[in-house]
């Protein structure tokens, strides 16, 4: 069966300097797969071109069959596939209801809508609370919870996560990453980047390992959380 995203030798530049030099790894659906690795390694590079906003170089991204390659980035929307971008990138000014409903921009459902938001408020009970109130008064973490609860609007297929856990207390995090673990076992499938490799390979069942845009390991989630060249480098461990 074809993986829900193939990503084949993709690469990415900006100008002359060649972000990502070549990577291929796939997700099926169902799972949650992640990329790690350090600052600048081109993971958000990868996300980027993933959502059509970055143009790739060479090489083929297919989602559900379909070329990638050259789509716009609304329609990659209404293709399925979602984006929280790294920095979580809400608008600060604008209510919480109203970012909700800014994840939902090219549906016409508005009773879909309002029931999607209403189970965003369930997940997420703090943005129901202050569902009036400006999104820049959320903390970081709720503030994640708001990208992603707005990533979820648009039903994508595949939920991009750029960064979850980054600038988050250790509290916040763990439950950003329960929320993960509830979304996957819910059946979203979710491709998850992040540079806290334990939270991410704990939940993962595959993961690469980026190094300056390239994929040096792959492996199971388990393996490479086992993997010791990968607890050298980043799990903190001699
Ligand atoms: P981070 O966690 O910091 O986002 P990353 O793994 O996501 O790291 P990228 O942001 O994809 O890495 O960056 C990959 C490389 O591309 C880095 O060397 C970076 O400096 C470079 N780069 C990123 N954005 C630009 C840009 N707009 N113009 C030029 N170079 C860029």
């Amino acid at each position: 069966m074809m993986a829900l995203l193939e990503v084949e030798d993709l690469r990415v530049a900006y100008g002359k300097i060649e972000a990502v030099k070549g990577i291929s790894f796939s997700v099926e659906a169902g799972e949650v797969v992640t990329l790690i690795g350090t600052n600048g390694a081109g993971k958000t590079t990868t996300l980027r071109t993933l959502s059509g906003l970055l143009k790739p170089l060479a090489g083929k991204i297919t989602f559900e069959g379909q070329v990638l390659n050259g789509v716009g980035a609304h329609k990659i929307v209404s293709m399925g596939l979602a984006h929280s971008p790294e920095g979580r990138r809400i608008f600060p000014r604008l209510s919480i209801e109203e970012n909700l409903q800014l994840g939902a921009f090219l549906r016409k459902d508005t009773d879909g809508i309002a029931r999607d938001i209403d189970s965003a408020y369930e997940r997420f009970p703090i943005l129901g609370e202050r569902r009036r109130q400006a999104a820049g008064t959320l903390s970081g973490g709720e503030q994640q919870m708001l990208a992603m609860g707005r990533a979820l609007m648009s039903r994508p297929k595949l939920l991009m996560l750029d960064e979850p856990s980054m600038g988050l207390s250790p509290i916040m995090m763990q439950k950003i990453m329960a929320t993960i673990s509830e979304l996957k076992s819910a059946g979203t499938t979710i491709l998850l980047v992040e540079q806290n490799a334990q939270a991410a390979l704990s939940l993962a069942d595959h993961g690469h390992v980026m190094e300056i845009g390239s994929i040096t390991l792959s492996g199971t989630g388990e393996e490479l959380l086992h993997d010791e060249s990968v607890r050298k480098a980043y799990l903190g461990e001699d």
